[in-house]
């Protein structure tokens, strides 16, 4: 199993919807929850979702996807 962005190196994680792995750097940048703002069966027991569902990039797709409505 190796990272979607890191093909050299071993994934630590997996994202059980997208069916795809990644390192420790993408889960700690949050680049491994590909659709933070979608529905996932599997949030609840995602490692990915609880390390993310607070970051910036969270926050950032949640305004996008709202249009930036009430800003
Ligand atoms: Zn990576």
């Amino acid at each position: 199993m190796k990272c979607r962005y890191h093909p050299e190196r071993d994934a630590i994680v997996r994202c059980e919807k997208m069916e795809v792995a990644y390192c420790e750097e993408c889960l700690d940048n949050c680049e491994a929850c590909t659709d933070p703002c979608g529905y996932c069966k599997f949030r609840t027991q995602c490692i990915i979702w609880e390390r993310c569902k607070r970051s910036e990039k969270r926050y950032r797709l949640e305004r996008e996807s709202r249009g930036g409505e009430g800003s």
